[in-house]
């Protein structure tokens, strides 16, 4: 691997760990060792831990304290948000209609399709408009008495674009339906105040917001009907099983924190060069659209598609030019299939393969972006001659 200077552009696919997460988290890695479940002086200490952390998380959900589980990932929180409740829907009132998108990540595709394959649901995709949002009276049509959940994303990985999550969250409240969000990427910019967004469950990781990998959350509003997708001790008010990982769950509190104290500041950073580096690209670039919603999409995220171009060729020579960019889903090499997400914003196969997406971040800089405009009209139009 040769490292020369690079560029990292790909905030959306993780995020390094701010200094200050990282230090209030190494005392819970030696000293303050102990497991949170003990009676003694360590379990007390660490318990101590658990519970300001998770008071810091609930402050940002606006919610009980109780009603804050750690998991060990956004994807096991979407995991445990869908089929918790939809098997104990199942069983409960023989609720067997599972609503989502097409956009949803695979953490909640993946669920679903096997919640569907091996127990029998009924999975329904709710349409997606040309910018890859739900259309509230499509919702309304479809939601029905025996839905057990309705699960759409909040703001999209792959095209940046921002539900209306809290008139969604209203229609499914009104309706008596469990609604569940993945907001793994709205925890960097947007609110996650579970009374705006009227949601009962709501999926983060603390990666894509400066904490550390492998450790998230999920918000669980009081009285939802759920069982735990991991069974075992009654830690995590019995709704996952396994002693805390309480260094990581400090680091996502911390992280969190931040996150959501410097909003303001953090969108103020990334969004006029986001924004000047969308307006140059559509400017200079010929055959380009951009993917998503031109507003309504999270600050610090680009996505487009350019006709005629190979996406992982496109990659791998940015990569090389020192940028690390993504094309915005797992595209496997060999057998280029356009991805499913902007396959459903009704984008044909020959726009769709050529998918750059370039997230900014903390350290993303006006000389970074520059450089970049400076190249990628150049990788295009190469790639577009050896065509
Ligand atoms: C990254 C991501 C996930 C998965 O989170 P992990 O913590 O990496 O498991 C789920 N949903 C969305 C929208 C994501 O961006």
């Amino acid at each position: 691997m040769v490292k020369k200077k690079q560029v990292y552009l790909d905030y959306a696919a993780t995020t390094p760990i701010d200094p200050r997460v990282m230090q209030a988290m190494m005392p819970y890695f030696s000293e303050e060792f102990g497991n949170p479940s003990s009676y003694h002086y360590y379990g007390q200490s660490a318990e101590n831990a658990l519970e300001n952390a998770r008071d810091k998380v609930a402050k940002y959900f606006q919610c009980l304290s109780s009603e804050v589980i750690f998991t060990s990932c956004g994807t096991e929180s979407d995991n445990l948000a869908l089929r918790g409740t939809a098997i104990q829907a199942l069983k409960e009132r023989g609720a067997s209609h599972i609503l989502i998108t097409p956009v949803e990540h695979h953490a909640v595709t993946r669920t679903a399709q096997q919640l569907s394959k091996f127990y029998g649901f009924e999975l329904e995709y709710l349409p997606v408009d040309q910018l890859g949002r739900v259309n509230i009276d499509d919702l309304i049509t479809r939601i029905r008495q025996d839905t057990a959940i309705v699960s759409i994303i909040y703001a999209n990985n792959e095209i940046g674009t921002i539900n209306p999550i809290g008139a969604i969250g209203e229609i499914c409240r009104s309706r008596g339906v469990t609604f569940h969000t993945d907001a793994v990427q709205a925890g960097a910019y947007l609110s996650l105040n579970v009374n705006s967004l009227q949601t009962d469950l709501v999926s983060i990781g603390a990666h894509k917001f400066y904490g550390p990998k492998g450790i998230g959350a999920l918000y669980v509003r009081q009285g939802t009907s759920i069982i735990p997708a991991q069974t075992g001790g009654g830690q995590e008010f019995g709704l996952r099983a396994g002693t805390q990982n309480i260094p990581y769950i400090v680091g996502l509190a911390e992280a969190l924190d931040i996150a959501q104290t410097e909003r303001e500041n953090r969108i103020r950073s990334v969004k006029h060069l986001r924004d000047h580096l969308i307006g140059t690209i559509l400017e200079e670039i010929s055959d380009v659209q951009l993917t998503g919603h031109p507003d309504e999409r999270l600050p610090n995220h680009a996505s487009f598609v350019f006709y005629g171009v190979d996406g992982n060729a496109l990659l791998m020579m940015l990569d090389i030019e020192g940028f690390a960019c993504s094309s915005g889903s797992a595209c496997k090499t060999g057998n280029p299939e356009p991805s499913e997400v902007l396959s459903s914003l009704g984008i044909t196969h020959d726009w769709a393969l050529g998918s750059l997406r370039v997230t900014l971040g903390n350290f993303t800089t006006a000389a970074e972006i520059e450089e970049f405009l400076s190249v990628l009209p150049k990788v295009i139009s190469k790639l577009r001659k050896i065509r």
